[in-house]
């Protein structure tokens, strides 16, 4: 068992050094989506961990920008907050999952994707295609019960730590990173979230006035 946890842990590792290189590939990991593959200058705002109290106010500010995004839900979080989950959908957003409890998928990989794939389409009365790994921890069994379920696997090339930073770093570190096809992650999950809420409508801002436009992943991720 512990030679598993170790070669997974190896593979894991791999994963994220390849990942950052190359969009997408193919092999013992499936299909991973880094970033979008296009010249187009659109980028993807994906918000993890949530939804929570903080998601109606991440709502608003997309709502007054005309800018839609992709959820990746936490099953527990959805279960507590299915309003938020039919708001999403019902504004025009994307939904993925983000398994039930966000653990670390050494093991119950099966369990966490299924349920929380089951559960978020019960409440939001639609099929969910899109599936991201708590921490972005990938192994072969996570990828494998990914594709078993119709799910795309999607992580991300700009992570600004929004849950760890105030909101001027947050800013500086999505400007200084997008490119067209970027694909952000921001967390509306539960807790205090003011730093990214005040950096979002400058992030915006900022990729309007260098003519980016935000896309909903599902419109660019069909084969
Ligand atoms: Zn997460």
């Amino acid at each position: 068992m512990r030679a598993w946890a170790l070669l997974a842990a190896v593979f894991a590792l791999l994963a994220i050094i390849a990942g950052f290189e190359i969009a997408a590939y193919a092999g013992a990991f499936g299909r991973v989506v880094w970033h979008v593959d296009t010249k187009d200058k659109v980028l993807f705002l994906t918000f993890d961990d949530g939804p929570s109290e903080n998601t109606r106010a991440v709502l608003d500010i997309l709502r007054e920008n005309g800018v839609k995004a992709t959820f990746f839900v936490v099953g527990k979080q959805a279960a507590t907050h299915p309003d938020a989950v039919r708001a999403i959908l019902k504004e025009g957003h994307g939904l993925g999952v983000h398994s039930m409890t966000h653990p670390w998928l050494w093991k119950n990989a099966s369990e966490e994707i299924v349920l929380s794939k089951m559960l978020t389409e019960n409440i939001a009365g639609s099929k969910v295609s899109l599936f991201r790994p708590p921490h972005g921890f990938m192994t072969p069994f996570v990828a494998l019960e990914a594709e078993e379920n119709n799910l795309t696997v999607v992580m991300w090339n700009v992570f600004p730590y929004d849950y760890k930073r105030g909101a001027d770093e947050i800013i500086s570190k999505v400007e200084e990173k997008i490119k067209p096809g970027s694909i952000i992650v921001l967390h509306d999950g539960p807790g205090n979230r003011s730093e990214m809420i005040e950096a979002l409508p400058r992030i915006i801002a900022i990729a309007k006035s260098r003519n980016y436009s935000f896309g909903l992943l599902e419109d660019y991720l069909r084969d």
